[in-house]
């Protein structure tokens, strides 16, 4: 692997929900609450905050956002993402939709659109089918809505102490059968075609924005595909690939948990970027625990 970016900018890639920003009941903070950190809202929904980052890391988010081409890289719809409000918001490049949308200062890219929607065409079913098995006899009841995402995806939010894991497994064969995935998220569960990837939007986004090292953070599988193209990646230690003992060679996984990884993570990557042009040693020297590949 070779860390030189040869003067090419880095670029850092990075998932939002659970990986920067959290909900109220996503923060899993420890310790007295007069010692808990100070925040910052991260996003307002109807009327009301909604997710929130330390004070400190946004802090550090507008350092790196200085100093690298930073790309949010979210699931979330492109009217979900613009309600989130970061440094560098509007800027540069950003991925929605789990990579169906490529936003280039705030515009969707078409010809990026017009690639997915050709992709999809013979390598997966129909979203109307997926739509159909999540709502029909095969249903459960603890699936408690069912919304579709601009037309690319299904998700639906769902009881998750009421949700058998047996329903969980015959979902995901019968997704990985007809060409989609699944990813539970707290009370989210997608199922999304497999060609609607965030690493495809990601290695898109390096390949015109001419950046050298990537560097990556995300918690769920549908962030796994960014961190393994990453030449340095990290994830907290919570969430979907947590619970997977996701590890690789060139991931580091965070000491904290919740809201404080957040922090931990920009920490992590405004590390690497302070680091001379190599931007060498790897992603074990630094604050963390590296985990062994397996
Ligand atoms: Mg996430």
């Amino acid at each position: 692997m070779n860390l030189d970016s040869g003067g090419a900018p880095v670029m850092v890639a990075s998932d939002l929900d659970r990986t920067l920003i959290y909900s109220a009941n996503s923060m899993a903070l420890v310790g007295s609450d007069h010692l808990a950190p100070r925040m910052v809202v991260a996003e307002v929904y109807d009327a009301a905050p909604l997710s929130f980052m330390t004070r400190a890391a946004e802090e550090l988010l507008e350092g790196i956002v200085e100093r690298s081409v930073f790309v949010p890289v979210t699931t979330r719809t492109q009217a979900q993402f613009s309600r989130v409000r970061l440094p560098g918001s509007g800027r540069g490049y950003a991925v929605t939709t789990n990579g169906a949308v490529l936003l280039h200062e705030g515009e969707p890219d078409r010809d990026w659109s017009r690639h997915i929607r050709r992709s999809l065409g013979s390598e997966c079913a129909p979203l109307d089918d997926v739509l159909g098995h999540l709502t029909g006899s095969a249903a459960d009841p603890a699936v408690l809505r069912v919304r579709t995402a601009e037309d690319y995806f299904v998700y639906s939010i769902v009881d998750r102490q009421a949700l058998p894991d047996v329903y969980l497994d015959e979902l995901n064969d019968w997704c990985g059968a007809r060409g989609w995935t699944t990813s539970l998220q707290g009370r989210k569960l997608y199922c999304v075609p497999a060609p609607i990837t965030k690493e495809a939007a990601v290695e898109e986004v390096r390949r015109r924005s001419g950046s050298g090292l990537l560097v990556a953070a995300g918690d769920s599988r549908l962030d796994a595909g960014i961190l393994e193209l990453a030449d340095i990646a990290i994830r907290p230690s919570h969430g979907e690939l947590h619970n997977d003992s996701f590890s690789r060679p060139n991931l580091t996984v965070t000491s904290a948990s919740g809201v404080m990884a957040g922090e931990e993570i920009l920490r992590f990557v405004s590390d690497v970027l302070a680091r001379p042009a190599t931007h060498g040693p790897l992603a074990g020297s630094l604050s963390g625990h590296p985990v062994p590949s397996g």
